[in-house]
């Protein structure tokens, strides 16, 4: 796909990502949105995504974000959906079928056809901003704080590179888009190490309460309404308590999950080895990748618990 034939034409042009954005989805809208804004000056060009998390306020233009999500008036002539099916726009989605053009880019396995009028869905990428990289067509066009909107993406859908997702054509990426001179060191540290003191004590929490199971080849544990309450947490301040479960030696799935609502939770599945969790996820009505999916389930926590450990234990 060549994004600028794609849009070529279009007065108002609309970009919008899943629900609860994550650094992919967040990078590769705001990588995109940058772009765009140089290549196609006479457009309009929106991005409509919820607000992303503060650590996110060093990409360039977060700022024009729109998260209001009015009513629609005027159709956009382009809508382009970023790492997600339509279904996971969230408020979005109703700019997106209501489109002139539709075009989807997105890596999710559990979305393999695309939802667009065009698509470009790549289940072997190592994410949404790799993707964008390669349909930027006008290299040349590229600046610093796109290649660093969509480093971010990459690295944080690579665990900084560390996920099997890694591909060489992914470092070679990632290569390409430090030579543009930002201080990369910093944003790894900045937007996927660094926690603030209350992130750590929810993320001790979850760990101490940890249950293993299966013979130590499943772990899970659990942030309940309540305690997220008394920590003044929001839900990506619970990001990276997943992928500490996943870190327990032994362990080839880890379960975590937060309570959204009365019997709701939200489920982040992550596997170590053979286990397929878009699989489990799908199964339920989530997706995502081999190697890490989610989804929203009912019940109560032991319910979810059995019914995901039926689900795993039909792999293991
Ligand atoms: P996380 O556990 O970090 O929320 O998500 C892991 C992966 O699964 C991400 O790529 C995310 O986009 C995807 N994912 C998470 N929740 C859902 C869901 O409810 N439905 C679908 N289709 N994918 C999800
Ligand atoms: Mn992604």
């Amino acid at each position: 796909m060549n994004i600028f034939e794609e849009v070529k034409g279009a007065k108002t042009i609309g970009i919008s990502g899943h629900i609860r954005p994550d650094g992919d989805c967040v990078g590769s809208v705001m990588g995109l949105y940058l772009y765009l804004k140089k290549i196609c000056p006479k457009a309009k060009i929106q991005v409509m995504l919820e607000q992303p998390a503060d650590i996110f306020s060093c990409i360039a233009g977060v700022e024009e974000i729109n998260s209001d999500f009015e009513p629609i008036t005027d159709c956009f002539d382009v809508f382009i959906a970023l790492d997600c099916e339509k279904t996971r726009l969230g408020e979005a989605e109703k700019y997106f079928d209501h489109a002139g053009k539709k075009i989807n880019i997105d890596h999710h396995i559990s979305n393999a056809t695309g939802c667009g009028d065009v698509n470009f869905v790549v289940p072997t990428a190592s994410s949404a901003s790799e993707l964008v990289y390669k349909v930027l067509e006008d290299k040349s066009q590229i600046d610093a704080e796109i290649a660093k909107a969509l480093y971010i993406g990459i690295i944080h859908d690579t665990g900084v590179f560390q996920y099997s997702n890694t591909a060489p054509e992914t470092l070679e990426i990632a290569a390409k888009l430090i030579a543009y001179g930002f201080d990369f060191p910093k944003l790894i540290d900045s937007t996927f190490y660094e926690k603030t003191y209350v992130q750590n004590q929810i993320m001790g929490r979850a760990l101490l309460e940890s249950i293993l199971f299966m013979d130590g080849k499943c772990i899970v544990s659990m942030i309940d309404k309540k305690t997220m309450a008394f920590y003044n947490a929001a839900p990506h301040d619970l990001d990276g308590i997943v992928n500490q479960l996943r870190n327990t030696k032994g362990v080839e799935c880890a379960i975590f999950m937060y309570e959204t609502g009365s019997l709701e939770y939200k489920v982040s599945l992550r596997s170590n080895g053979e286990l397929d969790v878009a699989k489990v996820a799908s199964f339920f009505g989530g997706g995502g990748h081999v190697k890490a999916a989610g989804v929203t389930m009912q019940g109560t926590f032991h319910d979810i618990v059995n019914n995901l450990s039926a689900q795993i234990a039909k792999q293991l």
